[in-house]
C-alpha cells in the first residue's frame, strides 16, 4: 500500500509539474507533493483516531449513512480532521443519496485531486491540499453551477458552526 501511494504521489507530482493544474482547477500551491503538515505514519496513527486513521491515511471509505455531518445543515465551514483546514462552505454541500456528505464545491486550494484505479474504477481522489489526508473522491455528476460531487468521508471532516 505504501509502495502503491508513493508511486502514485510520483507520477502525480510529474503531471502536476506538466499540468500545473489540476483536472477541476484547483489551485496547486507550488512546490505540490510537499504538504505543509508532514508527519510519520507512526505519528498519524497516534494522532488520529483507529476509524479515522484508516480513512485517511489508508485511503478507506467509511460505511454509508454512518457519518453524523449528513445531516449538519447549519452555515459554517467543513474542516479537515487531520490538520483543522478549511476546505468545503456549507452553502456547497447538498443531499446526493449516496449516504457519504456532498459537496459541489471546495474552498479555493483547500484540496488535491490525483488519480485512483483501484478496485478497477477510474476515480479522482481528493485530499487535504495542507496535510495530505484522504478525504475521498470526486465525480463529475453533481449539481450546478460547477456539476462536481465531492463525495466526502464524513469521518475525515469536522464541523465549525458560524458564530452568531
Ligand atoms: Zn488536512
Amino acid at each position: 500500500m505504501t509502495t502503491r501511494r508513493s508511486l502514485l504521489r510520483t507520477g502525480m507530482t510529474a503531471l502536476l509539474a506538466g499540468a500545473g493544474l489540476g483536472r477541476f482547477g484547483s489551485a496547486i500551491a507550488a512546490g505540490a507533493g510537499r504538504f505543509e503538515i508532514t508527519r510519520t505514519d507512526a505519528e498519524w496513527r497516534k494522532l488520529l483516531r483507529g476509524d479515522v486513521y484508516e480513512v485517511m491515511r489508508r485511503s478507506g471509505t467509511e460505511r454509508p449513512f454512518t457519518s453524523d455531518l449528513l445531516h449538519e445543515v447549519r452555515t459554517g465551514t467543513f474542516t479537515c480532521a487531520g490538520c483543522e483546514r478549511d476546505l468545503f462552505a456549507s452553502h456547497t454541500k447538498f443531499e446526493s443519496g449516496t449516504g457519504w456528505p456532498s459537496f459541489w464545491q471546495p474552498l479555493p486550494g483547500s484540496v488535491l485531486t490525483q488519480r485512483d484505479t483501484s478496485f478497477g474504477m477510474v476515480r479522482d481522489a481528493v485530499e487535504c491540499s495542507r496535510c495530505g489526508g484522504h478525504l475521498g473522491h470526486v465525480f463529475d455528476d453533481g449539481p450546478k453551477p460547477t456539476g462536481l460531487r465531492y463525495c466526502m468521508n464524513g469521518i475525515a471532516l469536522h464541523f465549525r458552526p458560524a458564530s452568531a
